[in-house]
């Protein structure tokens, strides 16, 4: 067992508060480490080291600060394998799907070696008679992030890569269940020529965060996890006056019509179903068959596939999905399921009773499938986040897009269909972020932006791509007129723009 403490100023940083969370091997049910929550001087240490530092990074030419993240994105691809292990042993996901979540934070750093590009501001020459205006877009100064367990990797770098590229120093708060990936991210941040005390990771659990909406001298807040916390998150950070963006959970419809490609749909709400255990914030828990018939075939289709799934420790090769985070999670996935029977949803596969030889004491849970959902039922309305699809049959298009968009989330949607007229209809109506059209996880590239809609985000500006540099930037607008003193004399009379 071993104790994870802080990474500020560039330096390692045992925990003194001498409160502490377990961090758990979800394989095998084990605490394999003890987890410093930071108290008020720690992350005191922290902003000091942040301020200390910005001014200089913020002078730092913008090319400069994209040369750091060349450099990071090499050492991320060196350093896949062991991240990769890492992080699978903390969240339980397989290593694979550990690469994928590494490599979706990796194209994030990409993204930011080309931030000088955008962080360029505007330029008016002539706004009035000798007067020319332009706007600057300065960094915030000093932001910090709050990141949810399931993508310990990715999450934290879609905020500190633009925040930092855009010359701002950063706080991380990640997740207190898979710490050491944040960490080990921040420390070859320095190995890659960031200077110390741009990043730096404080690890807490809600007392840290609220100190970190209340700190006067953080500037910008960015959060992700699930709804109520991100509710909360937003309103305290703006009432502080903070800038502040807080994405939530998600309960995301896969509509499927008459015409699909039924086996390959079936095939695509497998992956997006079951995948890291249904733990994704784009994972579709929704099926909508369109049709009574439709919704015969695609039953017909997913049963034999979700019994065919094979679950297992992320040291298994061959499993599709591992366990979920926490014994508090395995209990709450396993207990809506049984709400759903109770509601009277028919539960075609069961995966209650899974138990795993030799990881009897692991948080597994075997795959579910409900059909003949109901939009009045718990399950439907409530985000699960375990390997559970949902069948919801409809009579119609109008009533399957009347459910997404009914919906409290508005993550992501997708719909299945050879029809061109009724996807383009579906994807300018749906009232959901983002859509995939025969994709069923489309999570935009790093070059797009990311966010939902409705109580899937609070705030207005999403992560990456270039909103990312609006959210980390504020914008200087500065109006000159030089008098021409020593060319034409002296001029006394009040500027006015004709
Ligand atoms: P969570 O809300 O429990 O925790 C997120 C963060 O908030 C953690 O750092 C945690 O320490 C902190 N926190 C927890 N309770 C708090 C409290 N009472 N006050 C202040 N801070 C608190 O979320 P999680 O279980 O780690 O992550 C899963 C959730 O995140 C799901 O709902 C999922 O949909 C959502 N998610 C959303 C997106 C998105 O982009 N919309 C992406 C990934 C995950």
């Amino acid at each position: 067992m071993h104790a994870i403490g802080h990474f500020i100023n560039g330096q390692h940083v045992p925990g003194k508060s001498g409160r502490t969370a377990d961090v758990f091997n979800p394989a095998t049910g084990e605490v394999q480490a003890q987890v410093a929550l930071a108290s008020a001087d720690e992350l005191q240490a922290a902003v000091d080291a942040a301020a200390k530092a910005q001014p200089a990074w913020a002078a730092t030419n913008p090319q400069r600060r994209a040369r750091v993240f060349m450099r990071y994105v090499e050492l991320l691809n060196r350093h896949m394998d062991e991240l990769a292990e890492m992080l699978s042993r903390e969240h339980g996901k397989t290593v694979e799907d550990s690469k994928g979540d590494i490599l979706r934070g990796l194209e994030v750093a990409e993204f930011a070696i080309g931030i000088p590009h955008l962080q360029k501001g505007e330029f008016t020459e002539g706004a009035g008679p000798g007067i020319d205006m332009h706007s600057i877009r300065q960094p915030v100064g000093i932001g910090a992030g709050i990141t949810p367990f399931n993508f310990p990797a990715m999450i934290p770098m879609w905020m500190f890569a633009p925040a930092i590229a855009c010359g701002n120093a950063f706080i991380l708060k990640p997740s207190e269940r898979d710490p050491s990936v944040p960490i080990r991210l921040a420390e070859l941040m320095i190995e890659a020529g960031l200077p110390a005390g741009i990043l730096n990771v404080v690890n807490g659990d809600k007392e840290t965060v609220d100190r970190i909406l209340a700190h006067p001298a953080i500037g910008g807040i960015s959060f992700v996890g699930s709804t109520p916390i991100a509710a909360y998150v937003y309103a305290t950070a703006a009432a502080h006056g903070k800038r502040v963006h807080a994405f939530g959970g998600a309960k995301n419809h896969a509509i499927i019509m008459p015409d699909a490609d039924m086996e390959k749909a079936a095939d695509a709400l497998i992956g997006a179903g079951y995948g890291s255990a249904g733990e994704r914030c784009m994972a579709i828990s929704v099926a909508v068959p369109v049709g009574a018939e439709t919704a015969d075939r695609l039953v017909e289709a997913l049963v034999p596939r979700v019994e065919r799934l094979r679950v297992g420790p992320y040291t298994d090769e061959n499993a599709d999905y591992g366990p979920v985070v926490t014994r508090a999670a395995q209990e709450k996935i396993l207990s809506l399921v049984d709400r759903g029977v109770q509601e009277g949803a028919k539960l075609v596969v069961d995966g209650r009773g899974f138990t795993l030889q030799g990881y009897e004491e692991g948080f597994y849970v075997g795959p579910c499938l409900f059909d003949h959902v109901g939009a009045d039922m718990d399950i439907y309305r409530t985000e699960i986040f375990g390997p559970v699809l949902s069948v919801v049959r409809s009579d119609s298009y109008e009533q399957a897009l009347k459910l997404a968009n009914d919906h409290e989330y508005g993550n992501g949607v997708a719909i299945f269909t050879q029809d061109g007229d009724a996807a383009r209809d579906f994807a300018s109506r749906v009232q959901v972020g983002m859509i995939g059209i025969n994709v069923p996880i489309p999570t935009p590239l790093a070059y797009h932006s990311f966010g939902g809609w409705k109580r899937s985000v609070f705030g207005d500006l999403n992560h990456h791509g270039p909103d990312s540099v609006k959210f980390w930037t504020r914008t200087k607008t500065i109006t000159s007129r030089w008098p021409s003193g020593i060319k034409d004399g002296a001029e006394f009379s009040m500027p006015v723009m004709r």
